[in-house]
């Protein structure tokens, strides 16, 4: 099949005008708290990597004006895989092209070695240094193969503790949907990634998943977290109930997540009535990212980010019948004053209604020399990471 721009473009076109429609019906701009600058490496076992270049920064500012957000918010997931080691850089140099409008949570660098992530709060420290908003940490329960540390390991104490005083905001994606837990309901897709976890001794539980997230919680109550794709409890919303009623400052993202929005449809009146009585626990999320490549590569990437902009709001703000992912659902029709919340208003509570943090270029230009000197750079991949991460130093040296 060819592309075909023109087409193409109408469609977007379309999609525009009725995004600028509900724009103005609702009367403010999107900030989205979850839209990624790359794939991350270490957690996609099969898709393709695609290698990412300066461009993506590029395209993140596109997916934002075309998409006409207000503002939107980058994680940058590094963990321990080399080719991941430009996701800070790229977020920070997106910082430089519209300051205005762009937040960045630093990835933390984490090592396979227990005793090597003794530097976590020291990392943490010089990244907000250099210009990050805060912080995205991830326990995909695939990589918990490879990197053994569960959340409540002691090693990170500092970090958390620290954490909490400052109140630094954190985006943590902990989990995933419990049927990748169990053999008969896994779907294909996520068992031809290595996502089905259910006998694998390396992968704790579903719930020991929850109980490590709670001992940190239990030990640091305050920490200003917003938990990605609503913590995987879309099913169990008392459970959820309780968690808000516990730590105050404790939100969740709406990223999809299909299983999510299948649950709230399934209860639509319960589901409505839990957004508005915790109004002020949910920020609006896409979980987009940005490719770069040939213009037909990034015309489809700007197509799909609006399109899934546009069936979430459809989802939230109307009772329409609609396709998500090959199901359909009926929106759930939020009130005006919980969706101003979800879109705007606990967002800019979560960073304390403070604009994006300026870039620091010269420590920004410092933490990528380190990086880029720490690599063994034994994959093709890792290579041309550290490429990239050269070019971004120079770049930032003339910007
Ligand atoms: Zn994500």
């Amino acid at each position: 099949m060819g592309y075909d721009e023109s087409k193409n473009r109408e469609k977007m076109e379309k999609e525009q005008a009725v995004l600028e429609r509900r724009n103005s019906k609702a009367g403010c701009g999107i900030k989205d708290l979850h839209c990624h600058i790359m794939e991350p490496y270490a957690l996609c076992p099969i898709r393709d990597f695609r290698q990412p270049c300066a461009q993506n920064a590029d395209q993140i500012t596109r997916i934002l004006q075309t998409c006409g957000l207000e503002a939107l918010c980058i994680p940058a997931i590094t963990l321990y895989e080399e080719p991941d080691f430009a996701c800070n850089a790229l977020s920070l140099y997106a910082k430089l092209l519209l300051p205005e409008r762009i937040y960045a949570l630093a990835g933390l660098r984490r090592y396979l070695n227990r005793e090597d992530n003794r530097d976590m709060l020291e990392q943490a420290k010089r990244l907000m240094a250099a210009g990050f908003d805060g912080f995205k940490m991830i326990c995909k329960p695939n990589a918990r193969r490879k990197f053994k540390l569960s959340i409540d390991d002691e090693i990170f104490d500092p970090f958390y503790e620290e954490a909490e005083k400052e109140q630094w905001p954190i985006l943590f994606h902990v989990g995933d949907p419990a049927s990748f837990w169990d053999r008969e309901k896994v779907p294909v897709w996520a068992r031809e990634n290595d996502w089905y976890y259910g006998e694998d001794r390396n992968i704790p539980s579903y719930e020991e998943l929850y109980r490590e997230v709670e001992t940190v919680l239990k030990r640091y109550p305050g920490l200003r977290i917003t938990f990605a794709h609503f913590f995987f409890t879309s099913e169990r919303l008392d459970y959820a109930a309780g968690l808000f009623d516990t730590y105050p400052n404790i939100c969740y993202d709406v990223t999809p997540g299909t299983e999510m929005y299948l649950d709230f449809a399934a209860r639509p009146e319960e589901t409505a009535e839990f957004f508005r009585r915790y109004r002020e626990r949910f920020l609006f999320g896409t979980d987009n990212a940005a490719q770069a490549g040939e213009p037909a590569v990034v015309e489809a990437n700007l197509q799909e980010s609006m399109e899934k902009i546009s069936w979430m709001r459809r989802f939230f703000e109307t009772e329409e019948e609609m396709e998500v992912d090959g199901f359909r659902v009926r929106g759930i029709a939020l009130d005006s004053e919980t969706l101003e919340c979800l879109y705007r208003k606990n967002f800019e509570r979560f960073f304390h209604y403070r604009a994006p943090a300026a870039v620091d270029k010269e420590a920004a230009v410092e933490l990528m020399r380190e990086m880029s000197e720490q690599m063994k750079c034994e994959s093709d991949e890792a290579q041309k990471t550290k490429e990239l991460l050269v070019e971004l130093e120079s770049i930032f040296q003339n910007y």
